[in-house]
């Protein structure tokens, strides 16, 4: 449920009966790399999280082939396949793992109040939020079919895969110029079809992008298709002012028009940036609750990768323990209920 910023509509959980609810000291959301780490720190820590799959149990990761830039993976590794080893990990220590969607939250008052997939209530002393982001993609249905063989939402994991081959980019903001600069270092071309007659990235990325001889742009262009049985063989592509269409034979498909934030059960809770990022404090993973931690790419709007969510995963595990010892709830039932602080904690000491 979407909530104004600042207030709180707690309406369809007010009609939940909560007195018998589940009570527990942590309760993770999402189960990306970020909300595994935050869940294997948290259960050595003898907090005996509790965490919930969500839509997309795994997280981005499930949805790609070959991951080579995670640390302790000399060969590399398939990205469910080191999804599993997480959980696994996670599990060995006493992770409580659910299937469910949180689908609405009340966090006015400890212990907080969730709705697990709009029916189940569940009480949480503190709450780790590593619901992740979702790339954008075109909607295409050969694009879905040939993520992982070709089509990629992330040109930092996947742009090495693609040496000496050319390769074709959608979008025409900053990410995107930088996107295609750092497949120059491996593609021996780069075509970036933008929709529009002129760039939505800033004047220094542009005059970047133009000097690179080995980016072209195509003007006024969309994809309409993917073509390839097993991998990317090429796109098929629509020039929208005139409607001539053409085949263009390209190795991949780099999409890079944008992310969205799995936060809008948090809007009006949490604070964020216009994009929907949660804000956490600098240095920590505290957010404007007290009580409520952010991780992953949730929260992290520039580096978006697999280590990064497990780092911030770890700290929101770490911060969270030190904030429990020092806020326990007095009544495990919730009955006794803490008044709810206003103030913002510092950050513990690392
Ligand atoms: C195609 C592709 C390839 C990639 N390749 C690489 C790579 O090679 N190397 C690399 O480092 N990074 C790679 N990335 C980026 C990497 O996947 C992400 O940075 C990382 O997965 C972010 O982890 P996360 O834990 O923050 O969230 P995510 O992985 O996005 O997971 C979010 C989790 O939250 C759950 N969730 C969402 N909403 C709710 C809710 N309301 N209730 C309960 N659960 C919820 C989802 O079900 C999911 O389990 C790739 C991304 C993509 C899309």
């Amino acid at each position: 449920m979407a909530h104004s910023n600042g207030t709180s509509d707690t309406q369809a959980l007010d009609a939940l009966d909560f007195s018998d609810a589940e009570h527990r000291e942590v309760v993770i959301i999402g189960t990306g790399p970020a909300g595994w780490t935050a869940a294997l720190y948290a259960s050595r820590a003898n907090l005996e999280p509790l965490i919930y799959k969500g839509p997309e149990p795994g997280g981005q990761l499930t949805t790609t082939t070959d991951v080579e830039n995670y640390p302790g993976y000399p060969e590399g590794v398939m990205g469910p396949d080191m999804m599993q080893h997480f959980e696994q990990q996670a599990v060995r220590f006493g992770t409580d793992a659910r299937y469910g969607t949180v689908t609405d939250v009340d966090f006015s008052e400890r212990p907080f109040r969730l709705v697990v997939d709009e029916e189940t209530p569940i009480l949480a002393n503190a709450v780790i939020v590593s619901t992740g982001a979702s790339a954008r993609y075109l909607g295409l249905e050969n694009e879905q079919r040939l993520i992982g063989r070709g089509v990629s939402a992330c040109a930092t994991c996947d742009g090495a895969f693609f040496r000496d081959e050319e390769v074709l980019v959608v979008g025409g903001g900053d990410s995107a110029m930088e996107e295609s600069m750092f497949l120059t270092r491996f593609a021996s071309k780069v075509y970036v079809a933008h929709r529009r007659e002129e760039l939505r990235a800033s004047q220094i990325m542009q005059e970047r992008a133009f000097d690179n001889d080995k980016i072209e742009f195509l003007w006024n262009t969309e994809v309409i298709d993917v073509l390839g049985d097993e991998q990317v063989e090429g796109v098929k592509l629509i020039n929208n002012e005139t409607q001539a269409t053409w085949e263009k034979p390209v190795a991949a498909l780099f999409l890079a028009i944008g992310h969205t934030p799995n936060t809008e059960i948090f809007e009006g809770w949490l604070d964020m940036d216009d994009a929907g990022y949660i804000q956490t404090k600098p240095d920590s993973s505290y957010t404007n609750i007290p009580g409520v931690f952010a991780s992953g790419d949730a929260q992290d709007h520039v580096y978006r990768q697999a280590v990064t969510a497990a780092g911030t995963g770890c700290m929101a595990a770490i911060d969270a323990e030190r904030w429990l010892s020092e806020h326990p709830l007095e009544d495990e039932a919730g009955s006794t209920k803490e008044a709810s602080d206003t103030e913002k904690p510092a950050p513990a000491a690392a």
